[in-house]
Protein backbone atom coordinates (compact mmCIF):
# COMPACT_ATOMS: atom_id res chain seq x y z
CA UNK A 1 0.00 0.00 0.00
CA UNK A 2 1.39 3.16 -1.33
CA UNK A 3 -0.48 6.57 0.48
CA UNK A 4 -0.18 9.78 -1.70
CA UNK A 5 0.83 8.12 -4.71
CA UNK A 6 -1.65 9.33 -7.95
CA UNK A 7 -1.85 7.19 -11.14
CA UNK A 8 -1.39 9.96 -13.65
CA UNK A 9 0.24 7.93 -16.60
CA UNK A 10 -0.61 4.31 -17.96
CA UNK A 11 1.23 2.08 -20.83
CA UNK A 12 0.80 -1.16 -21.42
CA UNK A 13 2.98 -3.55 -23.81
CA UNK A 14 2.48 -7.11 -24.48
CA UNK A 15 4.62 -8.37 -21.42
CA UNK A 16 3.04 -5.49 -18.80
CA UNK A 17 1.40 -2.57 -17.79
CA UNK A 18 3.88 0.65 -17.00
CA UNK A 19 1.45 3.02 -14.78
CA UNK A 20 2.79 6.34 -14.13
CA UNK A 21 2.71 7.88 -10.59
CA UNK A 22 3.21 11.40 -8.73
CA UNK A 23 4.96 10.32 -6.01
CA UNK A 24 5.53 12.54 -2.91
CA UNK A 25 9.58 12.76 -4.03
CA UNK A 26 8.49 13.18 -7.29
CA UNK A 27 7.36 11.27 -10.73
CA UNK A 28 8.26 7.14 -10.92
CA UNK A 29 6.99 5.01 -13.02
CA UNK A 30 6.03 1.48 -11.92
CA UNK A 31 5.95 -2.23 -14.11
CA UNK A 32 3.67 -4.91 -13.20
CA UNK A 33 1.76 -7.85 -14.82
CA UNK A 34 -1.85 -6.08 -14.47
CA UNK A 35 -3.03 -3.14 -13.66
CA UNK A 36 -6.70 -2.58 -11.88
CA UNK A 37 -8.42 0.39 -11.66
CA UNK A 38 -10.22 0.81 -8.56
CA UNK A 39 -10.08 4.58 -8.26
CA UNK A 40 -13.44 5.74 -7.65
CA UNK A 41 -15.96 7.51 -10.32
CA UNK A 42 -13.47 9.82 -11.79
CA UNK A 43 -11.08 6.86 -12.25
CA UNK A 44 -7.77 8.11 -13.72
CA UNK A 45 -7.39 4.58 -15.12
CA UNK A 46 -10.80 4.79 -16.99
CA UNK A 47 -9.88 7.77 -17.89
CA UNK A 48 -6.20 6.87 -19.26
CA UNK A 49 -7.45 3.97 -21.03
CA UNK A 50 -10.04 6.48 -23.20
CA UNK A 51 -13.14 5.05 -21.91
CA UNK A 52 -15.95 7.09 -21.38
CA UNK A 53 -18.55 6.87 -18.87
CA UNK A 54 -21.81 6.03 -20.45
CA UNK A 55 -25.17 7.22 -18.88
CA UNK A 56 -26.94 10.04 -16.97
CA UNK A 57 -26.30 12.11 -14.21
CA UNK A 58 -29.76 13.02 -11.91
CA UNK A 59 -30.99 16.37 -12.12
CA UNK A 60 -31.79 15.89 -8.35
CA UNK A 61 -29.25 16.55 -5.63
CA UNK A 62 -28.83 14.23 -2.47
CA UNK A 63 -27.73 15.03 1.14
CA UNK A 64 -26.15 12.60 3.11
CA UNK A 65 -26.15 13.09 6.67
CA UNK A 66 -24.65 11.10 9.95
CA UNK A 67 -26.96 11.75 12.82
CA UNK A 68 -26.80 10.76 16.76
CA UNK A 69 -30.56 10.07 17.15
CA UNK A 70 -32.08 7.50 19.01
CA UNK A 71 -34.20 5.96 15.53
CA UNK A 72 -33.80 2.27 17.33
CA UNK A 73 -36.55 3.42 19.72
CA UNK A 74 -39.11 3.99 17.31
CA UNK A 75 -38.40 0.48 15.55
CA UNK A 76 -36.37 1.51 12.33
CA UNK A 77 -34.17 -1.60 11.51
CA UNK A 78 -30.67 -1.38 10.29
CA UNK A 79 -31.82 -0.14 7.21
CA UNK A 80 -35.05 1.92 6.30
CA UNK A 81 -36.38 3.57 3.58
CA UNK A 82 -38.69 6.72 4.09
CA UNK A 83 -41.50 6.63 0.48
CA UNK A 84 -42.83 10.22 0.06
CA UNK A 85 -43.03 12.18 -2.95
CA UNK A 86 -40.96 15.52 -0.86
CA UNK A 87 -39.50 14.13 2.53
CA UNK A 88 -38.80 10.23 1.40
CA UNK A 89 -35.17 9.36 3.15
CA UNK A 90 -32.92 6.71 3.32
CA UNK A 91 -32.02 5.91 7.17
CA UNK A 92 -29.24 3.24 8.01
CA UNK A 93 -27.38 2.65 11.14
CA UNK A 94 -23.73 2.77 11.28
CA UNK A 95 -21.10 1.19 13.07
CA UNK A 96 -21.29 2.82 16.39
CA UNK A 97 -24.12 3.11 18.52
CA UNK A 98 -26.93 5.40 17.75
CA UNK A 99 -24.87 7.37 14.79
CA UNK A 100 -27.16 7.14 11.90
CA UNK A 101 -26.78 7.69 7.93
CA UNK A 102 -29.76 9.69 6.87
CA UNK A 103 -29.74 10.75 3.42
CA UNK A 104 -32.59 12.60 1.60
CA UNK A 105 -33.45 14.82 -1.42
CA UNK A 106 -32.55 18.53 -1.65
CA UNK A 107 -33.21 21.52 -4.30
CA UNK A 108 -30.61 21.29 -6.61
CA UNK A 109 -30.10 25.26 -7.13
CA UNK A 110 -29.46 25.71 -3.27
CA UNK A 111 -26.14 26.94 -1.87
CA UNK A 112 -24.23 24.69 -0.29
CA UNK A 113 -24.87 26.86 3.14
CA UNK A 114 -28.52 26.83 2.09
CA UNK A 115 -28.45 23.60 2.24
CA UNK A 116 -27.23 22.81 5.66
CA UNK A 117 -29.51 25.95 6.96
CA UNK A 118 -32.37 23.37 6.01
CA UNK A 119 -31.24 20.02 7.31
CA UNK A 120 -33.43 20.78 10.79
CA UNK A 121 -36.39 21.73 8.30
CA UNK A 122 -36.03 17.95 6.81
CA UNK A 123 -35.00 16.19 10.16
CA UNK A 124 -38.49 17.87 11.33
CA UNK A 125 -40.08 16.20 8.81
CA UNK A 126 -38.72 12.57 8.50
CA UNK A 127 -37.77 12.19 12.12
CA UNK A 128 -40.30 10.16 13.94
CA UNK A 129 -39.84 12.04 17.79
CA UNK A 130 -38.57 15.73 18.71
CA UNK A 131 -35.93 14.35 20.78
CA UNK A 132 -32.35 16.48 20.62
CA UNK A 133 -30.20 15.38 17.72
CA UNK A 134 -26.33 15.97 16.93
CA UNK A 135 -25.07 16.35 13.66
CA UNK A 136 -21.80 14.87 13.04
CA UNK A 137 -20.92 14.68 9.54
CA UNK A 138 -22.92 16.20 5.99
CA UNK A 139 -22.57 16.34 2.58
CA UNK A 140 -24.94 16.84 -0.53
CA UNK A 141 -24.14 15.23 -3.69
CA UNK A 142 -25.00 14.36 -7.37
CA UNK A 143 -25.72 10.95 -8.22
CA UNK A 144 -25.09 9.42 -11.13
CA UNK A 145 -25.81 5.92 -13.14
CA UNK A 146 -22.79 5.54 -15.53
CA UNK A 147 -20.78 2.49 -17.00
CA UNK A 148 -17.54 2.26 -18.95
CA UNK A 149 -17.94 0.83 -22.02
CA UNK A 150 -15.56 -2.28 -21.24
CA UNK A 151 -14.24 -3.24 -17.93
CA UNK A 152 -11.24 -4.49 -19.77
CA UNK A 153 -8.27 -3.33 -22.09
CA UNK A 154 -5.38 -5.44 -22.58
CA UNK A 155 -3.94 -5.59 -19.20
CA UNK A 156 -6.00 -2.84 -17.42
CA UNK A 157 -9.39 -3.90 -15.82
CA UNK A 158 -11.70 -1.89 -13.82
CA UNK A 159 -14.02 -2.69 -10.53
CA UNK A 160 -15.99 -0.58 -8.69
CA UNK A 161 -17.31 2.56 -9.03
CA UNK A 162 -14.51 2.89 -11.62
CA UNK A 163 -16.25 0.58 -13.81
CA UNK A 164 -19.81 1.45 -13.08
CA UNK A 165 -21.89 4.11 -10.38
CA UNK A 166 -25.20 4.13 -9.72
CA UNK A 167 -27.39 5.82 -7.01
CA UNK A 168 -27.36 4.84 -3.43
CA UNK A 169 -31.09 3.76 -3.14
CA UNK A 170 -30.73 0.49 -2.57
CA UNK A 171 -27.39 0.40 -1.31
CA UNK A 172 -25.82 -1.31 -4.11
CA UNK A 173 -22.88 0.84 -4.92
CA UNK A 174 -20.10 -0.82 -2.53
CA UNK A 175 -22.06 -4.10 -2.73
CA UNK A 176 -21.29 -4.29 -6.14
CA UNK A 177 -17.86 -3.30 -6.14
CA UNK A 178 -17.04 -5.56 -3.20
CA UNK A 179 -18.48 -8.65 -5.43
CA UNK A 180 -16.49 -7.16 -8.86
CA UNK A 181 -13.45 -7.77 -5.87
CA UNK A 182 -14.69 -10.92 -4.94
CA UNK A 183 -14.88 -11.83 -8.96
CA UNK A 184 -11.95 -10.74 -10.15
CA UNK A 185 -9.59 -11.91 -7.36
CA UNK A 186 -10.68 -15.75 -8.54
CA UNK A 187 -10.07 -15.01 -12.34
CA UNK A 188 -6.91 -12.99 -11.82
CA UNK A 189 -5.60 -15.54 -9.49
CA UNK A 190 -6.26 -18.25 -11.89
CA UNK A 191 -4.51 -16.43 -15.01
CA UNK A 192 -1.54 -15.62 -13.12
CA UNK A 193 -1.13 -18.94 -11.68
CA UNK A 194 -1.69 -20.35 -15.67
CA UNK A 195 -4.67 -22.44 -14.09
CA UNK A 196 -6.68 -20.48 -17.15
CA UNK A 197 -6.78 -18.70 -19.72
CA UNK A 198 -6.69 -14.69 -20.02
CA UNK A 199 -10.05 -15.21 -21.15
CA UNK A 200 -11.67 -15.70 -18.06
CA UNK A 201 -10.80 -11.83 -17.61
CA UNK A 202 -12.82 -11.10 -20.77
CA UNK A 203 -15.84 -13.08 -19.00
CA UNK A 204 -15.22 -11.12 -15.18
CA UNK A 205 -15.71 -8.12 -17.34
CA UNK A 206 -18.35 -8.56 -19.90
CA UNK A 207 -20.54 -10.71 -16.53
CA UNK A 208 -19.91 -7.23 -14.08
CA UNK A 209 -20.79 -5.07 -17.00
CA UNK A 210 -24.10 -7.24 -17.78
CA UNK A 211 -25.13 -7.31 -14.08
CA UNK A 212 -24.60 -3.42 -13.76
CA UNK A 213 -27.28 -2.74 -17.15
CA UNK A 214 -29.70 -5.79 -16.32
CA UNK A 215 -29.68 -5.99 -12.53
CA UNK A 216 -27.92 -3.71 -10.57
CA UNK A 217 -28.96 0.14 -12.04
CA UNK A 218 -32.32 -1.33 -12.97
CA UNK A 219 -32.95 -1.93 -9.44
CA UNK A 220 -31.19 1.04 -7.93
CA UNK A 221 -33.35 3.04 -10.64
CA UNK A 222 -36.55 2.00 -9.40
CA UNK A 223 -35.65 1.79 -5.70
CA UNK A 224 -35.19 5.45 -6.58
CA UNK A 225 -38.49 5.96 -8.16
CA UNK A 226 -40.53 4.04 -5.11
CA UNK A 227 -38.86 6.14 -2.97
CA UNK A 228 -39.94 9.06 -4.02
CA UNK A 229 -43.07 8.21 -6.42
CA UNK A 230 -45.64 11.37 -7.14
CA UNK A 231 -48.16 9.38 -8.80
CA UNK A 232 -51.58 8.48 -5.76
CA UNK A 233 -51.71 5.47 -7.78
CA UNK A 234 -48.22 4.27 -8.29
CA UNK A 235 -47.48 4.67 -4.67
CA UNK A 236 -50.50 2.37 -3.66
CA UNK A 237 -49.16 -0.41 -6.03
CA UNK A 238 -45.75 0.40 -4.27
CA UNK A 239 -47.29 -0.08 -1.41
CA UNK A 240 -49.60 -3.21 -1.78
CA UNK A 241 -46.16 -4.45 -3.16
CA UNK A 242 -44.42 -4.10 -0.48
CA UNK A 243 -47.42 -5.54 1.56
CA UNK A 244 -47.82 -8.62 -0.21
CA UNK A 245 -43.80 -9.45 -0.02
CA UNK A 246 -43.61 -8.29 3.58
CA UNK A 247 -46.36 -11.26 4.13
CA UNK A 248 -44.69 -14.07 2.59
CA UNK A 249 -43.36 -16.38 4.72
CA UNK A 250 -40.88 -17.63 2.20
CA UNK A 251 -39.38 -13.57 2.56
CA UNK A 252 -35.93 -14.95 2.58
CA UNK A 253 -36.09 -16.60 -0.75
CA UNK A 254 -36.62 -13.31 -2.76
CA UNK A 255 -33.74 -11.83 -0.82
CA UNK A 256 -31.37 -14.85 -1.96
CA UNK A 257 -32.63 -14.37 -5.40
CA UNK A 258 -32.16 -11.08 -5.32
CA UNK A 259 -28.69 -11.93 -4.34
CA UNK A 260 -28.44 -14.28 -6.37
CA UNK A 261 -28.90 -11.72 -9.46
CA UNK A 262 -26.59 -9.16 -8.10
CA UNK A 263 -23.95 -11.78 -8.19
CA UNK A 264 -23.89 -12.66 -11.28
CA UNK A 265 -22.88 -15.74 -13.44
CA UNK A 266 -20.35 -17.75 -11.14
CA UNK A 267 -16.76 -16.91 -12.54
CA UNK A 268 -15.79 -19.72 -15.01
CA UNK A 269 -12.68 -21.03 -12.43
C1 LIG B 1 -22.73 9.98 0.11
C2 LIG B 1 -22.63 8.56 -0.41
C3 LIG B 1 -23.38 7.56 0.17
C4 LIG B 1 -23.26 6.23 -0.26
N1 LIG B 1 -23.99 5.26 0.36
C5 LIG B 1 -23.84 3.96 -0.03
C6 LIG B 1 -24.54 2.90 0.62
O1 LIG B 1 -25.33 3.14 1.53
N2 LIG B 1 -24.32 1.62 0.21
C7 LIG B 1 -23.46 1.32 -0.81
O2 LIG B 1 -23.31 0.12 -1.15
N3 LIG B 1 -22.81 2.31 -1.46
C8 LIG B 1 -22.95 3.62 -1.08
N4 LIG B 1 -22.27 4.60 -1.72
C9 LIG B 1 -21.38 4.25 -2.80
C10 LIG B 1 -20.03 3.76 -2.27
O3 LIG B 1 -19.46 4.74 -1.41
C11 LIG B 1 -19.12 3.52 -3.45
O4 LIG B 1 -19.77 2.63 -4.35
C12 LIG B 1 -17.79 2.91 -3.01
O5 LIG B 1 -17.10 3.76 -2.11
C13 LIG B 1 -16.91 2.65 -4.23
O6 LIG B 1 -15.71 2.08 -3.80
P1 LIG B 1 -14.46 2.11 -4.73
O7 LIG B 1 -13.36 1.48 -3.92
O8 LIG B 1 -14.79 1.54 -6.06
O9 LIG B 1 -14.11 3.65 -4.99
P2 LIG B 1 -13.79 4.81 -3.92
O10 LIG B 1 -14.36 4.51 -2.59
O11 LIG B 1 -14.18 6.09 -4.59
O12 LIG B 1 -12.20 4.74 -3.77
C14 LIG B 1 -11.34 5.15 -4.81
C15 LIG B 1 -9.95 5.36 -4.24
O13 LIG B 1 -9.03 5.61 -5.32
C16 LIG B 1 -8.22 6.71 -4.97
N5 LIG B 1 -7.81 7.36 -6.23
C17 LIG B 1 -8.57 8.16 -7.04
N6 LIG B 1 -7.84 8.56 -8.10
C18 LIG B 1 -6.61 8.01 -7.97
C19 LIG B 1 -5.41 8.05 -8.75
N7 LIG B 1 -5.33 8.74 -9.90
N8 LIG B 1 -4.32 7.36 -8.30
C20 LIG B 1 -4.39 6.64 -7.16
N9 LIG B 1 -5.48 6.58 -6.37
C21 LIG B 1 -6.59 7.24 -6.78
C22 LIG B 1 -9.07 7.59 -4.10
O14 LIG B 1 -8.25 8.41 -3.28
C23 LIG B 1 -9.84 6.54 -3.29
O15 LIG B 1 -9.12 6.15 -2.16
C24 LIG B 1 -22.39 5.93 -1.32
C25 LIG B 1 -21.65 6.96 -1.93
C26 LIG B 1 -21.77 8.27 -1.50
C27 LIG B 1 -20.96 9.36 -2.18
Amino acid sequence: MLWSHRVIALAQDGNGVTPGVETPEGPREFRAGWVIGTDGARSSVRQLLGLPFEGHTWPDRFVATNVEYDFGKYGFELANMIADPVNWAVVARLGRENLWRVTYGEDASLAEDEVRARIPAHYAAIFPGREPYRIVAWSPYRVQERAAPSFRVGRALLAGDAAHACNPCGGLGLTTGVIDADCLIAVMTAVIEGRAPESVLDFYAEERRRVFHEVTSPLATNFKRTLSEKDPARREEDRNGFRTNAARVDNSVTATSLSKLIFGKPMPV
